[in-house]
């Protein structure tokens, strides 16, 4: 028997009849593209396709259901993309991807590819392609979507030919969580759908067969082998830790691709070094916590003497670093080269895996630990922030406490906190209720807390809590969303009501964008209309005749009963909640 290597280079030299005709006696199997597809995305790891059935991607998605893929049909491609993002983002790895059909139903998915870019979140996303032999004849929903998805992914390739699938696949896969993680997009030929191939000429040609570029798709190598070890950057940055009088950490969403968390709690408990957190950044340190600060953030950088970032960027959400005093010495660990350059230049920058960094850091401070919390300097540093803390939720106190119908956003989110078990995964959509929830909502537990993310995109709400739902069934799952961005979404439910995934979908319903009487202020007449809705909309109606629970809410006393209800419900439910149009923009 001539082995598997002797096979692969015999079979390269045959033609392409010789070789179906190998094909057909070497195996009586053949295998076509789509499961092809679906075998090789299986063997990845995916294990939930979100997608709208359409050509040339509808074999494709009776093939993954055939491979044990679970095929969740949606009803917009972009919170399809939404869903895979929010999965992979709870799993804390790529277990859902997004398969489109053509044209238009690429270009939908634009915006939930941008999200996967500007969160830096792994995501896999393929398209179906019209033919490339008919390219430039007109065809139906002809789209060049590599072009199009260049500026915007990790990696954006074209599947020409069958052969080319697997090793594709692996590729984009690869791509999507190596180092900084990131969308990747691969356009599928629509005749590479419908190809066949011997299954013994699929495996043994796969090494030779991909396309004439060198190398097209090598396997990236894995993020912790492709690092070096810092040796003297991370001395310096413990020294410097050691010697401080008033440090401080800064964590960021971008450790959820590692797992420091023994090494933060180290951080914090044991070297009693005070802590801020970016918006989703929270939970992976407790809100609880005496000595989280990320209500008085600003108090607490403009003060430290030395700044340890982790997972996170200096970009527009920490103020471009302005926060930080040009004597701070800042440390920064960052999986990304480019980003210890992007805004503040740090003292000492570690381009590595945030866990693996702080393992060798913390194996330098067991040496000569941070002596500040012995200073007495250090504990009145902490009384005065600890004052200032404190002042703010004084300030606060009257809205979570006021009776005043319509309520404001801040009651809601008061009440909605006072039913939610510690584990509880909360996202948040919509601007006024950001600002809220940032104020109000405490989260304790790492990747417990969504928001948009970095680029805002309001929307994400209801897709989000789908597919973080599906990646922890276990844990109750509540979306407290605008009613703007509930237009974008709201037939989702239909969705999770289809699936059987229980969630619950609070609506701060204020009539229109961003606290409409607000934001319609500068608007005359008629314009009034584009920034506000009609008043009191019953969304919760839409809900019950999608097949799912809804109460209509007014008063704050009767939310916590109705969550209850909704809980129990155990399906898709919306509360409906009427808050203030002209509650005032909370300034955080
Ligand atoms: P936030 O919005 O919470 O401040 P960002 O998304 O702006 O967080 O930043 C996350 C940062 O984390 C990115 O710069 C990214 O490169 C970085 N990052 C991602 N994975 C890792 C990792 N394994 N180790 C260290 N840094 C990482």
């Amino acid at each position: 028997m001539p082995d598997r290597q002797d096979l692969a280079q015999t079979i390269s030299t045959l033609s392409a009849a010789q070789r179906s005709l190998l094909g057909a006696r070497l195996s009586d199997t053949s295998v076509d593209g789509s499961t092809l597809i679906a075998r090789s995305l299986k063997e990845l790891g995916i294990g939930h396709i979100y997608s709208i059935a359409g050509t040339p991607i509808d074999r494709t998605l009776t093939a993954c259901a055939e491979v044990g893929i679970c095929v969740v049909g949606v009803r917009h491609q972009n919170n399809g993309v939404l869903m895979a993002l929010a999965q992979n983002y709870v799993a804390g790895q790529l277990v859902a991807a997004a398969i489109l059909s053509a044209g238009p139903a690429v270009t939908n998915a634009a915006t939930g590819i941008l999200v996967a870019w500007d969160n830096a979140w792994p995501l896999l996303v393929l398209g179906g392609r019209r033919s490339l032999q008919m390219q430039g004849k007109g065809q139906f929903q002809e789209l060049d979507a590599v072009a199009l998805f260049q500026s915007i992914t990790k990696y954006a390739g074209l599947v020409a030919t069958i052969a080319e699938i697997p090793n594709a696949l692996r590729h984009a896969v690869g791509v999507a969580i190596a180092a900084r993680p990131g969308p990747v997009y691969l356009d599928i030929a629509e005749e590479v759908f419908t190809d066949t191939q011997s299954t013994a000429i699929s495996s043994a040609l796969t090494p030779t067969a991909v396309t004439g570029q060198d190398e097209p798709f090598g396997l990236p190598i894995s993020t912790r082998e492709s690092l070096k070890d810092h040796p003297q950057a991370i001395q310096r940055a413990a020294h410097l830790l050691s010697q401080a009088s008033r440090p401080a950490l800064i964590v960021g969403k971008g450790v959820r691709w590692s797992t420091p968390y023994a090494a933060l709690d180290c951080l914090v408990n044991r070297y009693r070094i005070p802590f801020v957190t970016s918006p989703m950044g929270r939970g992976f340190l407790p809100d609880d916590h005496p000595i989280c600060y990320t209500s008085v953030r600003a108090a607490l950088l403009a003060t430290a003497d030395v700044v340890l970032v982790l997972g996170a960027r200096l970009n527009w959400t920490f103020r471009f670093g302005a926060e930080l005093r040009a004597e701070t010495e800042l440390i920064q660990i960052d999986i990304e080269a480019a980003e210890l350059e992007a805004n503040v230049k740090p003292d000492v920058g570690i381009v590595g895996d945030v866990e693996v960094v702080l393992a060798q850091l913390l194996a330098y401070l067991e040496q000569s630990p941070p002596k500040h919390h012995c200073l007495p300097t250090f504990h009145t540093w902490l009384r005065e922030l600890d004052r200032q803390k404190a002042q703010k939720e004084r300030e606060i106190e009257p809205l979570l406490t006021s009776d005043a119908i319509p309520m404001s956003p801040q009651r809601l989110v008061h009440e909605i906190q006072a039913c939610l078990p510690r584990n509880a995964i909360c996202i948040v959509d919509g601007s006024v209720i950001l600002a809220a929830t940032q104020q109000v909502l405490k989260t304790y537990l790492p990747v417990s807390r969504l928001t948009p993310g970095s680029n805002g995109c309001i929307g994400t709400g209801i897709p989000f809590a789908i597919g973080a739902k599906l990646a922890q069934p276990d844990r109750l799952v509540v979306a407290i969303c605008g009613d703007t961005g509930i237009g974008m979404s709201l037939m989702e439910l239909e969705t999770a009501v289809r699936y059987q995934i229980p969630l619950i979908v609070a609506i701060a319903n204020n009539n229109g964008n961003s606290g409409s009487l607000r934001s319609s202020s500068h608007l005359d007449g008629e314009a009034r209309r584009i920034a506000m809705f009609q008043p009191d909309l019953r969304y919760e109606q839409i809900v019950s005749v999608l097949g799912g629970y809804g109460e209509f809410i007014t008063s704050p006393q009767d939310i916590q009963p109705a969550l209850q209800r909704a809980i129990a419900a155990n399906t898709a439910a919306c509360i409906n909640v009427k808050v203030d149009p002209a509650a005032p923009y909370p300034l955080l």
